[in-house]
């Protein structure tokens, strides 16, 4: 059973570019929300900070970790490797830190069956449209079209997977999305009535997808 002292583990994942990072940087300036700062053996991007939006480190040091089982969970996502270390997320937790992950599915999955000791409150992110994705990929990857098109690609797989996860919300509006999840995770906490309508993101994605 959570104790109610310790803090909230909150996923949010998603097909890339459908806005889950912008939405965990949002999430963390509430009171007493703190990301869980990743590493990968991906380059960083020009606007990203070496640890404080990843720790950047080579495949040999992500090997290392691995041997010495710092993870929590990884996971390989687009030819690079990803993980969260263990200690400083049990660390925050155990301080009654909530603590917010921005992981792929593979990591989600990886966390649930753990079945750790914390409230755990899982979330999908979807774009509005493929169209509107696109545009957001080619705006981010500085209108690099090789890598919008190759995460596009893998878009129909990864959106698959929303069926895992407890709620799904479609990213839109951004002030709208933001105050979804937090009236969801509000919700959870409190053990509140819940505003969320599944049917509504059946639909979504079967138009998503057809
Ligand atoms: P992800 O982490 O899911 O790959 P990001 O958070 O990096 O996606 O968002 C992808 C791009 O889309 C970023 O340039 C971000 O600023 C932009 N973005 C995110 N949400 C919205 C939104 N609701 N409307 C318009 N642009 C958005
Ligand atoms: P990006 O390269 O765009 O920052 O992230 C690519 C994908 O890797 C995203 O789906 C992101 O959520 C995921 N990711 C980032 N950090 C981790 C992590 O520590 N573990 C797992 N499993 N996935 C991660």
């Amino acid at each position: 059973m959570p104790l109610e002292k310790h803090g909230v583990m909150i996923i949010l994942s998603s097909p890339s570019g459908a806005g889950k990072t912008t939405l965990v940087k949002m999430l963390s300036s509430l009171d007493n929300f703190e990301i869980s700062v990743s590493h990968t053996t991906r380059q960083p991007r020009p606007n990203e900070t070496s640890n404080k939006d990843y720790f950047f480190i080579d495949e040999n040091e992500f090997e290392r970790l691995i041997k010495n089982e710092e993870f929590l969970e990884y996971a390989k996502v687009f030819n690079n490797l990803y993980g969260t270390s263990r200690t400083p997320v049990i660390d925050k937790l155990d301080k009654g830190k909530n603590v917010l992950f921005d992981i792929d599915w593979q990591g989600a999955d990886q966390i649930k069956n753990k079945k750790l000791d914390y409230k755990l409150i899982t979330f999908f992110i979807l774009p509005p449209s493929k169209d509107e994705l696109f545009e957001r990929l080619s705006n981010r990857d500085m209108k690099d079209k090789l890598i919008a098109e190759e995460r596009m690609k893998q878009f129909e797989r990864d959106v698959l997977h929303w069926i895992n996860y407890d709620y799904v919300v479609v990213n839109d509006n951004l002030d709208t999305c933001f105050s979804k999840i937090k009236n969801l995770i509000d919700a959870e906490v409190s053990n509140g009535s819940k505003d969320y309508d599944l049917e509504f993101i059946r639909n979504h994605v079967n138009k998503l997808t057809s």
